[in-house]
């Protein structure tokens, strides 16, 4: 095994205040059953720009300091005395949400609905490091193919898989709102699902452009310039759409995906409203719909299923529209903050 360095560098939230500070901090210490992950890729979440703009949420749930980050791809540098699955030098990513064990729902292999579930970068220290100790049942092993860079982005895509998957979309019509990463995600997998149409709602048109590239054939609507029943109507969807993807937590979004269902409709939401807002419960009970929530991923069917996905030809490249080296973090997360960007990557390997 090689040498390992006593001191990293890190995205550190120092002050409760916006920003973050690159800080060199101790390399984390392992427990048996962890393993060291020497970060080369990691990508920017909307949970890091909440915590980077110090917002009501961020105030009440991070403490200071924290290393921030949950999303990444590296190696494995070194392994706790106890474990067997991983060995140094394995390319891997994984579970940012770290469970125990003894709870009704993990025990049930429902690790992700965990009580005591924390996150890394949320609660527990994160990726945006050179250096990341995980526990090892975290851990994902990549296959050969997927680069660090996709490595990344599995965590969101994670979150995209979970919700598409959460109801059989196949020969179905599928609305989604929020042309996010993760609703442009959803998009993709909706189409690799089966799905016969897929709408994609968005009132930024930079995203809706964006969503186009990445998933070709899909059709955009920005509420503000069309009318969702004109469209539906227009693509033969008399009756509605079957299931509704809600990943924008906007209450407006939320509205028109009402109007649109069809009985008997199913609706994952996945969006997180930033405030509660009143919902008309009347059309979920005139329209018999179910309403379904989503968190996180399943650990680790999600994972399989968006590996296999990868390798059979999901392709998310063109979701990722900025690169950076970790060292220009603030150009990165400006970026992020224009509303103009896909996935935008930080690269810990030249730091
Ligand atoms: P994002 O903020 O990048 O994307 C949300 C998109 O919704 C934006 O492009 C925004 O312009 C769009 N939007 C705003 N108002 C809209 C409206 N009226 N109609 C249509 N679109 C509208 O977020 P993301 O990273 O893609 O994540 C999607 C959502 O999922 C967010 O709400 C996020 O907080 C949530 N999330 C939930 C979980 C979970 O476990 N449940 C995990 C990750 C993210
Ligand atoms: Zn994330």
């Amino acid at each position: 095994m090689s040498k390992l360095p006593k001191t990293m560098k890190a995205l550190v939230k120092a002050r409760p205040e916006p920003g973050l500070e690159l800080q060199t901090v101790p390399v984390p210490d392992i427990a048996p059953d962890e393993v060291l992950i020497k970060i080369h890729k990691t990508a920017i979440c909307g949970t890091d720009m909440h915590i980077w703009n110090w917002d009501k949420w961020a105030q009440e749930t991070i403490p200071v300091p924290m290393i921030t980050g949950h999303e990444y791809g590296g190696t494995i540098a070194a392994v706790g005395s106890t474990v067997k699955r991983v060995k140094v030098g394995d390319r891997v990513s994984g579970e940012g949400h770290v469970v125990g064990h003894v709870s009704r729902n993990a025990r049930a292999g429902r690790f992700h609905l965990d009580p005591g579930s924390r996150g890394i970068g949320v609660n527990l220290p994160g990726a945006f490091a050179q250096y990341l100790a995980l526990p090892a049942f975290n851990v994902v092993p990549l296959i050969h193919e997927i680069s660090m860079e996709e490595a990344a982005i599995l965590d969101p895509l994670g979150n995209a898989v979970h919700t598409a998957l959460a109801f059989d979309l196949v020969a179905e019509d599928v609305l989604i709102t929020g042309a996010g990463p993760i609703g442009i995600m959803a998009a993709a997998v909706a189409a690799r699902a089966g799905a016969r149409r897929i709408v994609l709602t968005d009132i930024n048109d930079w995203r809706l452009s964006l969503a186009r590239k990445v998933v070709p054939g899909i059709r955009t609507v920005n509420p503000k310039d069309e009318d969702l029943w004109d469209v539906a109507l227009s693509m033969g969807l008399i009756e509605g759409f079957d299931v509704g993807l809600e990943m924008s937590g906007a209450k407006a979004a939320f509205d028109q995906m009402l109007e649109v269902m069809i009985p008997g409709g199913n609706i994952a939401l996945l969006g997180i409203p930033p405030e509660p807002f009143e919902v008309d419960f009347s059309k979920f009970v005139f329209k018999s719909l179910t309403l379904k929530g989503i968190y996180g991923r399943q650990m680790f069917e999600t994972w399989y299923k968006m590996l296999a996905m990868l390798d059979s030809g999901l392709n998310l490249k063109p979701l990722i529209t900025h690169r950076f080296s970790a060292l220009d973090y603030k150009k990165a997360f400006a970026v992020m903050n224009t509303g103009k960007a896909g996935k935008v990557i930080l690269d810990w390997t030249g730091v």
